[in-house]
């Protein structure tokens, strides 16, 4: 057994432990401005209509069973996943360049690469995630082995990207370093390099041969243009690195709970197609001993839904409609959160709230506002002051910038 205290009491996950102290509010004004999930005007959770689709289709499938599936998963759902990133015509895929791995969502792809990085990555093993980062990043890592640094990333003055504080971190780090990057709607921030700042960090991170690993959990959730959401990937893809993505389809599918994601290595162009698809090769039969040891093979319900929606034109279709409605509830929200802090005159500027895109603001709260938001308006948000849009309807945006306005006096 155990020794006494060789097992001490961990703290509750924050985001848990915030979403349990909402649950026990028994306010008529309480207003979750923590969750990391999309809610519709009438702050419920929303299945899309073509994800109702497709489990109708899928439901009236007599060929369909519980059966397991391969270890890499769905490939019909795998193949697709891969084009959605890279582009359909992609070099990379036509060259099979390739690999892609179904996951346990966008989690389980950040810790199979994280796996696979700790296990083969030759370069300097440390990796650099921006600061701050979606929490979950640093536990990751670092429960495979990996040493982790941090770039800079938000500017509290401005609110925006701290581009220059970046860019001289990856210049300063040891050559061949792992660098962590927010495909879109960098999560706690809200703040997205603009596609000049991209190229900006790609010829730094090429000069430095830098390792990208993407990390993408809201693909056409952030502009509600799919292609659009994958500019950064592309732009690193066409400059022809090596690199890796973590891809969920929780929040653009809305399919939390199925876990639906994949797992993605592209071999770099400079070593022409006949050795990029070797490489490719010997990639895929390595990940797949790591996940046989992990999961043995992945969850097959969301990767179905998702598929039927991936491989039909019409359902798809419509599954960029259903992402232009997220988005664009959240642009609304967007919008009338900083008319309203506007028209108040609260002090400080609101523009950050607008500039920001996907699901969360970085709003420039402090934490004792956080906490009196908490304790006298029932509003509850993480202390680092980011707030989730998803938590913001026409009915409850009035009442949070007004809330705000009294904190921030
Ligand atoms: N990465 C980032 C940056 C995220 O915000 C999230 C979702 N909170 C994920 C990965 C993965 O989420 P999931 O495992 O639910 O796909």
């Amino acid at each position: 057994s155990f020794p006494a205290d060789a097992v001490p009491q961990a703290p509750e996950d924050p985001l848990f432990g915030l979403s349990r102290a909402y649950k026990a509010d028994t306010s008529p004004d309480k207003v979750d401005l923590g969750i990391g999930a999309y809610r519709d005007d009438n702050a419920k959770p929303w299945v899309l209509p073509v994800v109702k689709k497709a489990d109708e289709i899928l439901r009236n499938d007599p060929e369909a069973n519980h059966e397991y599936l391969p270890i890499a998963g769905l490939q019909a759902f795998t193949s697709r996943a891969a084009e959605l990133l890279l582009g359909k015509s992609a070099p990379a895929i036509a060259e099979k360049r390739t690999v892609s791995v179904q996951s346990i969502s966008g989690t389980g792809a950040v810790h199979l690469g994280a796996l696979f990085l700790a296990k083969f990555y030759k370069g300097s093993r440390t990796v650099y995630l921006s600061n701050p980062t979606w929490a979950n990043h640093h536990q990751i890592f670092s429960n495979v082995g990996l040493p982790i640094a941090t770039y800079p990333y938000f500017s509290k003055e401005t609110r925006g990207l701290d581009v220059d504080g970046l860019k001289a971190t990856l210049e300063k780090a040891d050559e061949g370093s792992i660098i962590v990057l927010h495909a879109c709607a960098h999560n706690p921030t809200g703040v997205d390099p603009t596609p000049e700042q991209w190229r900006e960090i790609a010829s730094v991170m090429k000069a430095k041969k830098h390792f990208p690993f993407f990390d993408t959990a809201y693909q056409g959730f952030a502009s509600g243009d799919l292609d659009r959401d994958a500019g950064a990937i592309r732009h690193f893809a066409e400059e022809g690195f090596e690199l890796v993505i973590a891809q969920s389809f929780a929040k653009n599918f809305g399919l939390y709970g199925q876990r639906a994601g994949c797992f993605h290595y592209v071999a770099p162009s400079g070593a022409g197609a006949a050795e990029g698809a070797n490489i490719a090769t010997r990639v895929s039969s390595q990940l797949s001993i790591l996940q046989r040891s992990e999961i043995s093979n992945p969850p097959i319900y969301g990767a179905r839904i998702a598929s039927i929606v991936l491989n039909d034109d019409a359902l798809f279709a419509e599954w960029q409609e259903n992402l232009r409605t997220m988005s664009g509830r959240i642009i609304d929200m967007r919008k009338k959160l900083r008319a309203k802090l506007e028209e108040l005159q609260t002090p400080g500027g609101w523009n950050h709230i607008t500039d920001q895109i996907g699901m969360f603001s970085f709003t420039g709260l402090s934490e004792p506002q956080v906490l009196k938001l908490r304790t006298d308006y029932h509003i509850y948000m993480t202390k680092n002051g980011r707030i989730s849009m998803a938590g913001l309807n026409s009915r409850n945006v009035e009442y949070v910038a007004a809330a705000f306005d009294k904190v921030v006096r």
